[in-house]
């Protein structure tokens, strides 16, 4: 698809006002909605502070993305959403900033055809292990979807901060086909096949580390095994499975 059909096709949508429900009459609004829940949701669940994004992969055009301009998490609403191409780029002009470290986003969709959302963040409760020779690994039953391989990015050259496209390939190359992997001192990133998906795997991520650091003050850890994660992830990344814990979230927004 050339770049104005893409225009036409997606730009056009990916600024119109939406309800908060899917519609039958755009995909694009119902994930846009969507993203503006999934930031409120990882910002209720203590996942995202200030900092800390969340993007979908723009199902028609390949390698674009829509995320919001900066801005923390919790504030940000549909006029805040962006449409990025695949270099990591916005399509429209606008005073608005982007996040600096968007190219963890660009590079990973370019990257790993499997992977329509990405989030990033800066959770306490992983931190210990990204600076560390310990691993993090999935302990608790609900955490699998954090995957067996995490590998932990720290450049030699310079800071583990994704600022560029070049820093982002680096990024993506070490990460390979992980669910998930750490900066070091930093924080993390999760992909995964949707945005319900990834804010899933970022939850119990954090409550995964905060277990497994309890564990470890108490004594070996067994973590899960290789069958058990394959199994767990099939059953936890199941619609049911999946809505059942979005809804959960979700009506904790409501309620407040
Ligand atoms: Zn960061």
């Amino acid at each position: 698809m050339d770049r104005r059909k893409f225009l036409m096709g997606v730009g056009s949508l990916a600024f119109i006002r939406s309800p908060i429900a899917y519609s039958d009459t755009s995909l694009i609004d119902g994930l846009k909605s969507e993203l503006i829940i999934a930031n409120k949701i990882l910002s209720n669940q203590g996942v995202f502070d200030a900092f800390g994004h969340i993007s979908f992969r723009v199902p028609s055009g390949p390698g674009a993305f829509i995320m919001s301009y900066s801005k923390s998490p919790e504030l940000v609403t549909l006029d805040d959403l962006a449409v990025y191409d695949k270099l990591g780029e916005p399509l429209h002009q606008s005073e608005r900033v982007s996040f600096r470290e968007r190219y963890i986003h660009s590079e990973l969709y370019q990257s790993r055809p499997d992977v329509m959302a990405v989030c990033h963040h800066h959770s306490d409760a992983i931190i210990p292990y990204t600076v560390t020779n310990t691993p993090m690994r999935p302990v608790v039953l609900v955490a699998a979807t954090i995957g067996s391989k995490i590998p932990t990015w720290d450049p030699k050259d310079y800071l583990p901060f994704v600022n560029s496209a070049e820093k982002g390939r680096d990024f993506a190359k070490s990460m390979g086909d992980a669910t998930v992997a750490l900066l070091r001192g930093h924080g993390c990133t999760v992909v995964g096949a949707g945005i319900r998906e990834v804010v899933m795997t970022s939850i119990y991520l954090q409550r995964n580390a905060l277990m497994l650091s309890q564990s470890l003050a108490l004594g070996k850890v067994k973590s899960l095994s290789e069958t058990e994660i394959s199994k767990l992830r099939k059953i936890l990344f199941a619609p049911d499975s999946r809505d059942r814990a979005w809804e959960y979230w979700k009506h904790k927004l409501d309620v407040m």
